[in-house]
């Protein structure tokens, strides 16, 4: 450790001491507004505002625009089965002297829905217990969303003048794969020499991301009106069987994939997920009757290196070969439809880059230990930063837990300790 890193860290921190009151009730107004987005629809541009006004507040000039041109941009990404009206992307930019490099901090705004079960910590009315901020999105991904602000207004403090261009963007549209709110930024022109997202990461830094889809497969069989028949009754569920081989086949093939890189370490590298499996309803106000749809929801997810394309085409022609060994499936074909297509690809920062060696030197610097690098263990819009439009980017966030869950919480703390890294970073990457 330098001196002048040493120092470094140490002017982050001073930087961001006198903003931490105003970031925790930035992230409490954050999770107080409801910004869930559910495919084709999103409503996050009410969250956009509030950030909007917190950085006008601190003398920021702040742009919010309209996302709708991704579905005309013929762009292979976007999605076309998505609506972007109303949906508003934000960014901002601190201008360097125009001698170093710039760096992109990337947010999400956009949060999954509530889920089911009892909430100890309402969704949207955020509390605060033993350091931890719990709310629906505090750790997918508004902590991180409050330590990239914070970073922000910390290197807009008078007497900080960096080299290189430091961006600010909070987009929509990333929950569900959908990658629209990155893809409009970068269509829009907004680039950097290097991009920080602020997932939650436990501090830990992340240098790869999974690739992945999910398959929604439901089949229809039998008559509403002749349950109480002398007939055969048929029904679906009792072959929900023949798709949950098929799905626990891949799981094993898909078990035996190996990672490498950053993913060397995991338990299932390339993890082959039953989300959910549905048919009929066990409650006291559902009447007794065979139901006539049962379905699974499953959810791939591949390796960097993998070809997700051939990957795909392998799964769905597996898929196509059950009616062969099942004649039920040739009367009641398979509806087979994915949640978002294309898929999303996983990405990999080189170790060595000096992206990456920045990240790692400053949280070194800040937590005075060496940081722990691995892999994300869920894909998100990284690869749309560094393949399709090539800047090298990585994710570094707050600690947290719950994320899509009940009780969500991100640690507050680290959420400061997120965003001294960021400004340390930043000091050196876009200095002269
Ligand atoms: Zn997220």
């Amino acid at each position: 450790m330098t001196h002048q890193k040493q120092s470094r860290a140490g002017i982050a921190r001073r930087l961001l001491r006198p903003l931490r009151r105003d970031i925790l009730m930035l992230l409490k107004e954050l999770i107080s507004v409801n910004t869930v987005a559910i495919p084709p629809e999103g409503q996050e541009t009410p969250g956009q505002c509030v950030l909007r006004n917190f950085l006008q507040s601190r003398g920021i000039r702040v742009e919010l625009y309209v996302t709708a041109f991704v579905r005309e941009s013929g762009h292979r990404l976007a999605r076309l089965d998505r609506h972007y009206e109303g949906r508003k992307n934000l960014i901002a930019r601190l201008a360097g002297s125009g001698r170093g490099k710039s760096l992109l901090l990337n947010g999400h705004i956009d949060t999954v829905p509530p889920a089911n079960g009892r909430w100890r910590y309402p969704p949207w009315r955020p509390a605060v217990k033993n350091g931890r901020v719990y709310g629906l999105g505090a750790f997918d991904m508004k902590g991180g969303l409050c330590a990239q602000v914070a970073a922000f207004c910390a290197l807009k403090a008078p007497g900080i003048r960096l080299g290189g261009d430091l961006l600010f963007e909070s987009v929509v549209d990333e929950e569900w794969g959908g990658g629209g709110g990155t893809l409009a930024g970068r269509l829009r022109g907004d680039s950097a020499d290097a991009c920080v997202i602020s997932e939650g990461t436990q501090l830990e830094i992340f240098r790869a991301t999974r690739g992945g889809f999910v398959l929604d497969l439901s089949i229809t069989a039998g008559d509403t009106a002749n349950y109480f028949s002398k007939e055969e009754v048929v029904g679906p569920a009792s072959h929900l069987v023949r798709l949950l081989e098929w799905v626990e086949n891949w799981r094993g093939i898909r078990a035996r994939v190996q990672g490498t890189g950053p993913y060397a370490g995991f338990a299932d590298a390339a993890p082959v997920q039953l989300l959910a499996v549905q048919a009929g309803r066990i409650s006291s106000d559902v009447p007794l009757s065979v139901p006539v749809e049962a379905a699974v929801r499953v959810y791939f997810q591949f390796l960097p290196g993998e070809d997700v394309a051939v990957l795909k085409k392998e799964i769905l022609d597996s898929l196509a070969k059950l009616p062969a060994s099942d004649p039920f499936f040739r009367t009641h074909p398979i509806d087979c439809r994915t949640l978002f297509d294309p898929p999303l690809v996983g990405h990999e920062l080189a170790e060595d880059h000096p992206w990456m060696k920045q990240m790692v030197s400053a949280a070194a610097d800040v937590t005075a230990r060496s940081p722990i690098v691995t892999a994300a263990p869920y894909p998100c819009d990284a690869f749309i930063l560094q393949r399709e439009f090539g800047i090298p980017t990585l994710l570094f966030g707050p600690a947290g837990g719950g994320a899509h869950n009940v009780d969500e919480y991100v640690d507050f703390e680290s959420v400061m300790i997120t965003a001294e890294t960021l400004v340390t970073a930043a000091l050196e990457w876009c200095s002269g």
